[in-house]
């Protein structure tokens, strides 16, 4: 909290309003059991020690977070003006980042009863500390994937051909949770045409012989993500199925070979693009080429053209190029990197060329 307000100061912020989410989770271990439209808010001013504002009967709860002891906890009770309980805990004329996640209402809450203070986005600021892991989140986040990849060892053995793409998620699923998730966030399974959707959860289409299969899954494993994908093919694959493979395999390969301290995020997305557009399919390769990872499975920084934020050690993020051919199929691969002192290193490693299954 400290750290997040000197970085606030330093950018001429009077402090940050923190709403339930990853902010308030990562500073404080408390997370809410329901986000509701009952405001909750964690007040972190330069000039004051930290207030957390919560409705009275989420109190205990609150009271028996990990970092409870290190905010002053408050409450409001239903019928009373929450907004109205919460304005002595500000600068009337402040100037605050707010989490990305707080919800309008509230938002326009405080502003209605501050009508001098200012709001600006968080996003540079606490999710920007938040997306350097320290030693203990780099080895949740290395574990979560060593589950991913045990998920992925063990769908392989699996039947797919005359099974629907529901299945095989159900599959994943129960997989991840065995090898340890407590929470599972995405199972996609996209196969044939639907592979050509990225963001294709899974359907009640029935998987066919010589279909490609992208299968993208990840969720929360003592409370850090995980998120892989691997496109595997029901038999054998036709040369075109390879050739496509084997471009995203390269492109994913190039990018993490470029991954080091103090490149712009841009330049991991810059490696994948080029070998996929030298390759003549430019315009199907849709989407960004990473996300960060961390106690959600999508934060930023994000790895897109224009993102000029430099990489440091203990970054994490995803590295997930794809070829998406509509109405056909679509191949993605995606492991999730960290930055080391000298270079990149994987979370995910499982075997990247394209595998066969029945
Ligand atoms: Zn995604
Ligand atoms: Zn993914
Ligand atoms: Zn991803």
């Amino acid at each position: 909290m400290e750290r997040a307000v000197r970085d606030a100061a330093e950018e001429g912020l009077d402090g940050l309003l923190v709403t339930p989410g990853p902010d308030l989770l990562w500073l404080t271990g408390y997370r809410p059991t329901a986000i509701t439209e009952r405001l909750t808010l964690l007040v972190l001013r330069r000039d004051a020690d930290p207030q957390l504002l919560v409705p009275t009967l989420e109190r205990p709860d609150a009271e028996s977070a990990a970092g409870a002891e290190a905010v002053t906890i408050s409450d409001w009770r239903d019928g009373d003006d929450a907004y109205a309980t919460a304005a002595p805990l500000l600068l009337s004329d402040g100037v605050y980042a707010v989490s990305d996640s707080a919800w309008a209402m509230h938002l326009l809450g405080l502003q209605k009863e501050l009508p001098d203070s200012r709001y600006s986005s968080i996003t540079e600021r606490l999710p920007m500390l938040r997306a350097v892991k320290d030693a203990d989140e780099l080895a949740r986040l290395q574990a979560a994937g060593a589950a991913a990849d045990a998920t992925f060892h063990e769908i392989l053995k699996v039947p797919f051909a005359g099974r629907k793409e529901t299945e095989v998620a159900a599959d994943l699923a129960r997989l991840l949770r065995e090898f340890g998730h407590e929470q599972v966030d995405f199972t996609v399974v996209g196969s044939g045409p639907n592979g050509a959707n990225p963001h294709h959860e899974a359907g009640d289409r029935t998987i066919a012989a010589v279909d490609m299969v992208v299968l993208d899954f990840g969720g929360l494993m003592h409370g850090y993500g995980s998120d892989t994908t691997r496109t595997v093919c029901v038999g054998e694959p036709t040369a075109e199925m390879r050739d496509v493979h084997e471009i995203v395999r390269v492109a994913q390969q190039t990018a993490f070979e470029t991954v080091r301290p103090g490149i712009a995020c841009e330049e991991v997305d810059r490696a994948a693009r080029r070998v996929i557009t030298e390759a003549g399919y430019g315009d199907q390769f849709i989407h960004r080429t990473g996300h960060g990872i961390g106690m959600t499975t999508h934060e930023p920084p994000y790895m897109v053209e224009g993102e000029k934020r430099l990489t440091v050690p203990g970054m994490c993020f995803s590295i997930e190029p794809g070829i998406y051919l509509a109405g056909r199929f679509g191949v993605r691969i995606e492991d999730i990197v960290t930055v080391t002192a000298d270079g990149g290193r994987r979370f995910n490693d499982t075997d990247r060329a394209l595998a066969t299954v029945h």
